[in-house]
């Protein structure tokens, strides 16, 4: 049984994928993917060796190590070539480890024609990798669960993804299009959050002026968007 996050990454792995899960903790993705028979294979990739013995425990525990194997590796490192992965999932962590992740060894991802990434906070930066990188968003979902929101973004490789504007990377084109409840509710948050910071930024002794006009653009975007749609 997965999380309402987790359980919307899952969503977005095709029948029959071969999954790599980078950064996969207990290995509840991929385990719970080879249970439901949506993977043939799966590669649960850890870098901290705790979280990697989670892994292995949950696989056993489960029954499925013909299907999932934990590998303790940094990022893509833990994929190889013979393993054809298809689909790489990355869930959990922020939008700069994910991007650094996907940029250290790209060269792996070769094979891979989906990206699963669900970054806890920076999304604009994924959205801007992605398009800069030969990946198309093709879908988005937002979940609220336990007091945070979350983000996930489903990409496919195409040579010539869409460019978008900074407004659209920052909110993200398909959440943008639906701007459901509770996307209006984030970047109210969010709205108050940032004026919350640049308060406190414009009190400092040196104001420093270009951190001020980052954050003014910030709130003027957001509440461009939200007169719009809220
Ligand atoms: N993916 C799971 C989820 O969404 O529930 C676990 C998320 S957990 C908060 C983040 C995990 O990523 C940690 O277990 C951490 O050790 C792992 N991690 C961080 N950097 C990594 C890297 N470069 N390569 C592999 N794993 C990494």
């Amino acid at each position: 049984h997965l999380s309402q996050r987790l359980a919307a990454v899952a969503d977005y792995v095709p029948q029959g994928a071969r999954l790599a899960d980078i950064g996969t903790d207990h290995a509840y993705l991929p385990v719970n993917l080879a249970k439901n028979g949506v993977i043939v294979s799966g590669i649960a990739g850890e870098v901290v060796s705790g979280p990697f013995k989670n892994a292995e425990h949950e696989i056993k525990r489960e029954g499925v190590s013909d299907q999932v194997t934990a590998r303790l590796a940094n990022g893509l490192q833990a994929i190889a070539p013979d393993d054809r992965i298809d689909t790489v999932a990355i869930a959990g962590m922020g939008g700069a480890l994910i991007t650094q992740i996907l940029t250290q060894d790209f060269d792996r991802l070769a094979g891979v024609s989906r990206l699963v990434l669900q970054p806890n906070v920076g999304e604009m930066t994924v959205r801007r990798f992605l398009m800069t990188h030969g990946f198309q968003l093709v879908a988005e979902r937002i979940v609220a669960e336990d007091g945070h929101t979350y983000e996930i973004l489903v990409a496919d490789r195409k040579s010539d993804p869409e460019q978008y504007d900074e407004e659209t990377l920052r909110f993200g084109p398909y959440l943008l299009a639906e701007h459901n409840e509770i996307f209006i509710a984030k970047w109210q948050r969010e709205l108050a959050r940032t004026g919350a910071v640049l308060q406190q930024v414009e009190s400092a002794h040196e104001v420093p002026a270009a951190k001020v006009t980052e954050l003014q653009t910030k709130m003027q975007q957001i509440k461009e968007v939200l007169q719009r749609v809220g």
